[in-house]
């Protein structure tokens, strides 16, 4: 019997949900294919982390040192590589975050291990792991494996996997000591920052009107608060609109924005990019304007209107107000 690993992602003392997304996973094919599950803690004074994890794991590597207390892909790299080193592990998920994206190619580099990144599943035939990875901004599906290989990485993309305990499991705690590595982090940690509030909170909203760059234009954003304000709704966006400065950053939807569970989502010139739609995984009803009809968002949403949004937004505005007035 072989472990499969999942490194712990955590922030502040939490864990964040791609870990236990990663754990499902991991637990669904350890039970088909008879390997157990472990999960792989850095940090600092971690033990209130590792009992949340003790039921979903057969084994918790646990290294608790205070040079661990902030993440860093330097001293993980070392330490993991020098862990996969000595246990030789089949399969080793990573969150396919922020974290990961730093640490899984140089642990790649420092292991020799192949790495198939941002997987949306992971399926096994004749004991290989073969990723599934979209191409093409989700027009393409494509299964991945790897040549004859001792172990390889996958970075596992947030949100296409539960968040639920599988199996019935109570993990050892394994306690390892400090490495004796000799590096120097090339990064130091200084603070972390917690966006703005903001006036709104987009989380709270029952109605979102969101608009992505298909609106052009700083100026046409008035035309999207109109049609929010007719609705009594709140107004939302896609990441370009925050990158141009158009809208604050508190109103972004998204992997690195909010996660949002109006009863309705409007998406105006929205292409539904994987890493907005995430943000969106607890709408109820997701409406869709995009002159485009290949556009993603189609696949997601329930309701669409294929045409141009300067067309379609006035009409819906007077509609609504009709409406209202009659
Ligand atoms: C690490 C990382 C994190 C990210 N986090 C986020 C995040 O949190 N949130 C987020 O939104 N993105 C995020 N992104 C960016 C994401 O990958 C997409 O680039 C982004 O969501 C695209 O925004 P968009 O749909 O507004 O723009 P585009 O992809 O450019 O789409 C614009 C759409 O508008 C349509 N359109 C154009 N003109 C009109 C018109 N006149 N009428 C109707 N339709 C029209 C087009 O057909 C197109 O589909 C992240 C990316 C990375 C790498």
């Amino acid at each position: 019997m072989s472990d499969i690993f999942v490194i712990v992602e955590h922030r502040l003392g939490e864990i964040r949900d791609i870990t236990f997304e990663m754990l499902w996973k991991a637990g669904e094919l350890a039970e088909n294919l008879s390997h157990s599950v472990s999960a792989v803690l850095l940090g600092h004074e971690v033990s209130s982390i590792a009992e949340d994890l003790s039921d979903r794991a057969d084994q918790i590597i646990i290294y608790d040192d205070e040079r661990l207390k902030n993440f860093s892909a330097d001293l993980y790299k070392e330490i993991i590589a020098g862990l996969i080193e000595e246990t030789k592990p089949p399969l080793i998920l990573i969150g396919s975050t922020s974290w990961g994206m730093e640490l899984a190619p140089c642990l790649s580099i420092k292991t020799g291990l192949p790495l198939a990144t941002d997987c949306i599943d992971i399926l096994s035939e004749n004991g290989r792991f073969i990723a599934q990875r979209q191409m093409y901004n989700g027009k393409i599906f494509a299964n991945v494996s790897f040549a004859e290989t001792s172990g390889c990485l996958f970075t596992i993309r947030s949100g296409v996997f539960p968040k639920d305990k599988i199996g019935d499991r109570q993990a050892q705690k394994i306690q390892k000591g400090f490495p004796l590595i000799d590096i120097k982090p090339g990064k130091t940690f200084v603070e972390f920052v917690e966006t703005a509030a903001g006036d709104v909170d987009i989380t709270q909203a029952e109605l979102l009107v969101s608009v992505g760059r298909g609106i052009g234009e700083e100026e046409n954003i008035a035309l999207i608060k109109e049609l929010a304000e007719a609705l009594n709704g709140v107004v939302s966006c896609s990441r370009p609109i925050v990158d141009k400065n158009w809208l604050p950053k508190y109103l972004q939807v998204g992997t690195s924005g909010k996660s949002v569970t109006p009863k309705v989502y409007i998406a105006i010139g929205i292409s539904g990019a994987f890493q907005h739609m995430a943000g969106t995984n607890g709408a109820g009803t997701i409406i869709a304007v995009n002159k485009d009809p290949k556009a993603p968002i189609f696949r997601t949403a329930h309701y669409g209107i294929v045409d141009d949004l300067f067309k379609i937004v006035p009409v819906l505005k007077d509609k609504v107000l009709e409406a209202k007035k009659g």
